[in-house]
C-alpha cells in the first residue's frame, strides 16, 4: 500500500473501513475508482454526501426518508388503520418486498434487552402508542425478530395494547425461531403474515 501515492493510500484507508473490506478489495475499488471516468467517481462521492446531508426519520413511523415524511407515510393508497411494527428500517424493506402489507409501519429502532439495558423508554414504544390513540387504528401486527428479544418485545407490546380499542396480531409460523425479518426470503415472510395469529 504504502508504494502508491499519499492521495490513493488515503482512499484505500478509507474504504477499507467499510465492513467486510478487507485490505485488499480496497485496494482494488481504489483503482477502479482511479481507472473510471471524473463523472462516475463524482456521483460516488455525491451519493456518499447525499445520504449524510438528506436522510433523516419519517416523523411518523420512523422509516429512513428524504423528507418529514417518508414514501409509505404521504401515500394515499396505504391503510393507516393497519400498523405493522418493525425493530428496524431493514425489516420494513424487508415486508414491502414480500408484497403482502399494504397499511403503514411503525419503526421500534430496537428491541426490548434488559441484558443490554434497553428498556421499553429506549425503543419507540410511547410513539406507537400515541398513533394507536390517535390514528384510529384497527390492527396492530407485531413483525419484530423471532429471537429473545423480538419476542420480549411482541409479548410486552401485546400487553400494553391490550388496554385499547385494537387488534394486536403476531406474525405467524414461517419465520424461524431466533429469525432476524431481514434474511427471511420474501415467500415465508409473505405467508407469515398471511398467517397471522391473533395475540
Ligand atoms: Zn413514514
Amino acid at each position: 500500500m504504502s508504494y502508491y501515492p499519499a492521495s490513493i493510500q488515503n482512499l484505500i484507508k478509507n474504504i477499507s473501513r467499510l465492513p467486510g473490506i478487507g485490505e485488499k478489495t480496497a485496494e482494488r475499488l481504489a483503482l477502479h475508482i482511479l481507472r473510471g471516468s471524473r463523472q462516475e467517481a463524482q456521483q460516488l462521492a455525491h451519493s456518499i454526501q447525499s445520504v449524510k446531508d438528506k436522510v433523516r426519520l419519517c416523523t411518523r413511523c420512523f422509516a429512513l426518508s428524504d423528507g418529514d415524511m417518508c414514501g409509505i407515510c404521504s401515500d394515499p393508497a396505504r391503510d393507516p388503520s393497519f400498523l405493522c411494527v418493525v425493530e428496524q428500517p431493514a425489516d420494513m424493506v424487508a415486508v414491502e418486498k414480500s408484497g403482502a402489507f399494504h397499511g403503514m409501519y411503525h419503526i421500534l429502532s430496537g428491541a426490548l434487552s434488559p441484558m443490554n439495558g434497553i428498556g421499553p423508554e429506549d425503543i419507540r414504544v410511547r410513539e406507537l402508542i400515541s398513533r394507536v390513540e390517535e390514528d384510529q387504528v384497527k390492527e396492530v401486527v407485531l413483525a419484530t425478530s423471532t429471537n429473545v428479544e423480538g419476542e420480549a418485545t411482541a409479548s410486552y407490546l401485546a400487553q400494553i395494547l391490550a388496554k385499547y380499542q385494537v387488534k394486536v396480531t403476531r406474525i405467524a409460523s414461517g419465520v424461524p425461531m431466533g429469525g432476524d425479518l431481514k434474511y427471511v426470503d420474501q415467500v415465508t415472510l409473505k405467508r407469515a403474515l398471511e398467517t397471522r395469529h391473533a395475540f
